[in-house]
């Protein structure tokens, strides 16, 4: 109905103004109209996140864009130890789980396309893409030198080694955690993640980490953002750009100095506390009283106006790679900080970057309906630490007092409840992701590609068979 919509408007177009027919042909729905592939990633986002963030956008009764997909699977995380790569490990990291979508490959955490142990760079699906004619975006809340993007258009032995500065000593929280030396281009290698993004090809770089391309590139007298405008970049750095970039030209969108502000926080910025136990508790496990912490609601965060949105972003990627295009292309967006957020312990950050991945998808959905042949994939890479609890113990009857050993965040929702978000993987400042297999998600085109259950390192497969790639071809 909306494709005979569109034709009926083209032929009425025609009719009015005949040069309407040196357009691009967007609305094609033959076979051979071009192929494309939307894959959205939600960093973290397993199902305790998207039913947190259902609650809290949508009431529980409600439904996320995400839950109208026609498709829906499950997808095993591999990961395997960086020194005898047959063992498994059973909780990942985005670098690696990253370059099992973008690849096909299992390998170790931290690594961006390139082989465990034997440190080896895998090709990527947007190398393929590039190498049979398709154009290729990225587009992240993150910097866009951060694992998930990175994995998909560098190839790297440390996640860490963003840009020309953190190559020889990869310290975090001043802990002393590598090096990739053996990728500084004075060593014949293709230098850091902002280097080689500079010089990938890309139609389409948009997301945060501003302060990367700042940095001198390694033997030049150019930042690395210089580097990238001699590559043929424009380089954008508001949403006032974004909306007049010159769709001629490959863009380099960087909205923010590292990860994009994101778009709610908690009341008064809280985020999950610790319960807090009677000094009599302490003396006796059984005994005493606890208090947990107050219930809060969530509130916008003013600093998310100063950026476009998740949304915004991939509106302007779909625009950009698909004008003028008959050869089809391969688009990643991610909503970064649905992972970033649950690290710090703070629930309403994570529900308000679900809510971005969502009208991001709403996008994506939207232009599938006008463009045939366009696979829309959702997916996370990992599971998280936020579990939903109950926020009165089944035990509260017990004459003891029950109460989470972890942080807890009791969350006011739109419709009257009391959410109760626990995070309990650590002691440290910083939650750890989980082992759970994620949610896969696919639009009409996914119907018997995408099965059931699939394994993390298929999705590749699947996206690489879409597009008719040869999956050995590279650059
Ligand atoms: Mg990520
Ligand atoms: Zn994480």
């Amino acid at each position: 109905m909306r494709y005979l919509r569109t034709w009926t408007i083209a032929v009425g177009a025609m009719l009015v103004a005949l040069p309407a027919l040196a357009q691009p042909t967007t609305t094609d729905t033959g076979p051979s109209a071009p192929r494309q592939v939307i894959l959205i990633i939600g960093d973290g986002m397993d199902d305790q996140q998207i039913t947190i963030a259902r609650n809290y956008l949508t009431g529980a009764r409600g439904h996320l864009v995400l839950d109208t997909m026609p498709v829906r699977s499950a997808a095993q995380i591999l990961t395997v130890e960086d020194n005898t790569s047959a063992v498994p490990v059973y909780v990942a990291d985005s670098a690696n789980t990253a370059t099992s979508m973008a690849t096909g490959a299992v390998t170790s955490r931290g690594r961006i396309a390139t082989t465990a142990g034997s440190d080896k760079p895998i090709p990527t699906i947007v190398e393929a893409a590039r190498a049979a004619g398709l154009r290729t975006g990225i587009v992240s809340t993150a910097s866009v030198t951060d694992a998930t993007p990175a994995s998909f258009a560098s190839h790297i032995n440390l996640r860490l080694c963003e840009n020309p500065s953190l190559m020889a000593e990869v310290t975090y929280r001043d802990i002393y955690l590598g090096s990739c030396k053996q990728y500084l281009k004075s060593a014949g290698g293709p230098g850091s993640i902002a280097e080689q993004l500079a010089t990938a090809g890309l139609d389409v770089l948009l997301g945060g980490g501003s302060k990367h391309f700042a940095v001198q590139a390694e033997g030049s007298n150019k930042t690395v953002a210089e580097l990238a405008a001699d590559h043929g970049y424009q380089l954008l750095s508001s949403p006032e750009d974004l909306a007049a970039a010159n769709t001629d030209q490959p863009i380099l969108g960087l909205f923010s100095a590292s990860t994009m502000p994101v778009r709610l926080q908690g009341e008064n910025e809280r985020s999950a506390e610790a319960p807090s136990p009677s000094l009599l508790n302490h003396v006796h496990r059984y005994l005493g009283e606890v208090e947990l912490p107050a219930p809060m609601v969530c509130e916008p965060n003013p600093a998310a106006a100063t950026v476009p949105s998740l949304k915004q972003m991939t509106e302007a990627a779909l625009a950009h790679l698909s004008r003028d295009n008959a050869h089809g292309f391969f688009l990643m967006v991610e909503s970064a900080s649905i992972d970033k957020q649950a690290h710090e312990r703070k629930p309403c950050g994570s529900i308000g970057e679900l809510q971005q991945l969502d009208e991001a998808l709403q996008a994506a959905l939207a232009f599938a309906d006008e463009h045939a042949n366009t696979l829309v994939l959702v997916t996370a890479d990992h599971a998280q630490a936020a579990q939903l609890i109950p926020n009165v113990s089944l035990f509260a009857a017990y004459p003891i007092p029950t109460y989470t050993p972890g942080m807890l965040a009791r969350i006011r929702t739109p419709e009257g409840g009391y959410m109760a978000v626990n995070y309990a993987t650590t002691n440290f400042q910083m939650e750890e992701h989980t082992g759970a297999n994620v949610p896969l998600y696919a639009n009409g085109e996914g119907r018997g590609r995408v099965k059931a259950y699939v394994q993390q390192p298929d999705i590749y497969a699947i996206m690489a068979d879409y597009l008719g790639l040869d999956k050995n071809a590279t650059d």
